[in-house]
């Protein structure tokens, strides 16, 4: 097979517009080591906007901690739907301590819970939370996607069946922006592995029984959940749904 790392070398003389690279790109990753796959990506794509997505999640520190390692000023943007835990926010600002050399920007709506209210009435994540998330999740991450080229997320196969196709490199129609997944082929258990072994910071409602954080309203721990075990068990545990519809039907 070939030497994924051979045609990263390549790639860096490369001045294809991002959404012209995925043809070449879509392969690549599964034989790179992920710090090399990373550094070559923002190498890459110096010239050009990009931004690291986070809902603050296990996946999503570990991938902000390996992106800090490369010492560029990048930008993380997260989506404060004004419903976090108060360990989330507690985790936002340890990480704003840690990496001071990126720039933390909350991107979320700016629709209070009260005007939330007024216009939808009372407790939308229970009577329609698909529009509760379109307003709080997906309409600003189209917002804070605008003009963005390239769109760096802590997606992973192992996630869910909705996640199980997605590759390193991939243009995402519903954003118009290059999608990298450097975490594609990585597991919960190396997360934690990777968490544990770089003293990463991360969300202290895991160790109380919830794989996955989402908003106050919709994330219930899940009995007998270990840290090292991604299950999207947990979220809107009264609904059918298991995805906000960040990405294209899925969501974080
Ligand atoms: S997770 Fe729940 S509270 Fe949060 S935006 Fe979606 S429906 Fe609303």
């Amino acid at each position: 097979m070939k030497d994924a790392s051979v045609s990263i070398e390549i790639g860096d003389g490369d001045r294809a517009s991002p959404r012209e690279t995925v043809p070449a790109l879509s392969g690549l990753g599964e034989l790179t080591p992920t710090q090399e796959l990373i550094s070559w990506a923002l190498r890459r794509f110096a010239n050009h906007e990009v931004v690291v997505t986070t809902s603050f999640g296990m996946e999503g520190c570990a991938l902000i901690d390996m992106v800090a390692r490369e010492q560029r000023p990048l930008t993380v943007v997260y989506l404060d739907t004004m419903f976090f835990f108060p360990e989330t926010y507690a985790l936002r600002d340890e990480m704003i301590r840690r990496y001071p050399h990126l720039r933390f920007e909350n991107r979320g709506t700016t629709l209070t819970p009260e005007e939330q209210e007024r216009r939808h009435g009372p407790q939308l994540w229970r009577t329609n939370p698909t529009l509760c998330c379109q307003i709080r999740k997906v309409d600003p991450m189209v917002t804070a996607l605008s003009g963005v080229d390239v769109w760096i997320t802590g997606l992973m196969r192992s996630q869910s069946a909705t996640r199980a196709n997605i590759n390193v490199m991939e243009w995402d129609w519903k954003y118009q922006v290059l999608k990298f997944n450097p975490l594609t082929h990585w597991s919960r258990e190396r997360v934690w592995t990777y968490i544990r072994e770089n003293r990463v910071p991360y969300n202290k409602l895991h160790e109380q029984g919830y794989p996955t954080i989402g908003c106050t309203h919709c994330t219930k721990p899940v009995e007998g959940s270990k840290l090292g075990e991604y299950t999207r068990a947990g979220r809107w545990v009264d609904f059918e749904k298991t995805e906000c519809g960040l990405h294209g039907g899925a969501g974080i």
